[in-house]
């Protein structure tokens, strides 16, 4: 189910227990079942949404439902307040500095934006009067560093990487070194990926973390992955620190329950949201105007 359709479930759920001339826990189940198989359908975590329902039995009290309170509103601040409580972690990300320098690790499964959405982020804050650099140490894939290199090109902002090396440690050893000597404050780290999860990319990942000791560690999701989005975020937190999440893809089809999936399994909060392919698509996230439009 694609986010827009979300709310209007929601709302047709709610709409369909306000009508009922009396609220009993039936009612109230067959609300919160219409809402739960909604939320699957947009593929938030199924231990998630029954978790939510649970908590919400707890909250909302029949009696005040059957007292004549406005039902449809009680409930749905229930709904707004737990998905609010999901996606946030309870304490914020790093948060790099202007002027001093910081080292940005972007980690994901190859497919999920993460090279696209390295040079978004590095616009985002070029944009805002920063001195951001790219390393491209994703050896891995070919045509990876043309691709950096491309963007990187196109949005003037400098950047590292080679055609020989295959070591993508000492890529990302020797590009965050130059740029620290430049003095660029933001120096973005691309590593590689890989079609599935596998112990060779991990390695690869702690071993590119322990040479450059990054501030922070960006784990880059593709919002379509659908109910394998906690799993692959929990194996990702296993390896690296991860500190903060960037969902991608949520134009067009997106659903956004994975971006839940993804805050649970790494007590992370998101970002930024990728909108689209070209480099101003992207948007910084933030909880309570994301619910408000997932619930229509
Ligand atoms: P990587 O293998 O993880 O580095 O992935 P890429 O950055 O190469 O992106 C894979 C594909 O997804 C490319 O065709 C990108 O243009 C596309 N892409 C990345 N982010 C977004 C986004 O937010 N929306 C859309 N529609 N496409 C995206």
């Amino acid at each position: 189910m694609v986010l827009a359709q979300l709310g209007g479930s929601i709302s047709r759920a709610l709409q369909q227990m306000s009508n009922a001339t009396i609220i009993d826990e039936k009612v109230l189940n067959d609300c919160l079942n219409e809402i739960t198989r909604a939320l699957l359908q947009s593929d938030v975590q199924f231990k998630l949404v029954r978790d939510m329902q649970t908590n919400i039995k707890k909250i909302v009290n029949l009696d005040d439902l059957a007292a004549g309170h406005n039902k449809r509103k009680i409930i749905q601040q229930a709904i707004f307040n737990e998905l609010c409580k999901i996606l946030d972690p309870g304490k914020p990300s790093f948060t790099p500095k202007k002027g001093k320098t910081s080292v940005v690790m972007f980690v994901g499964l190859q497919g999920s934006g993460k090279t696209t959405t390295c040079t978004k982020y590095a616009y985002y804050h070029q944009k805002k009067g920063w001195k951001p650099a790219l390393v491209c140490a994703d050896t891995f894939r070919a045509g990876a560093f043309d691709q950096l290199k491309q963007n990187a090109t196109k949005a003037k902002i400098p950047f590292y990487g080679s055609y020989t090396e295959s070591d993508p440690v000492r890529i990302a050893m020797e590009g965050v070194e130059r740029f620290k000597n430049e003095n660029c404050d933001l120096i973005i780290v691309d590593t590689s990926g890989r079609h599935k999860q596998e112990a060779a990319l991990f390695e690869e990942m702690r071993q590119v973390s322990e040479a450059t000791k990054p501030d922070l560690v960006i784990f880059v999701m593709d919002s379509s992955i659908g109910q394998a989005a906690f799993d692959q975020a929990q194996a990702f937190k296993q390896s690296v620190a991860v500190g903060a999440v960037i969902v991608t893809k949520m134009d067009g089809h997106a659903k956004g329950g994975g971006a839940l999936s993804a805050v649970a399994a790494t007590k992370s909060p998101v970002i930024f949201i990728g909108t689209g392919e070209h480099m101003d698509e992207f948007e910084v996230f933030d909880v309570k105007p994301f619910v408000s439009r997932l619930l229509g």
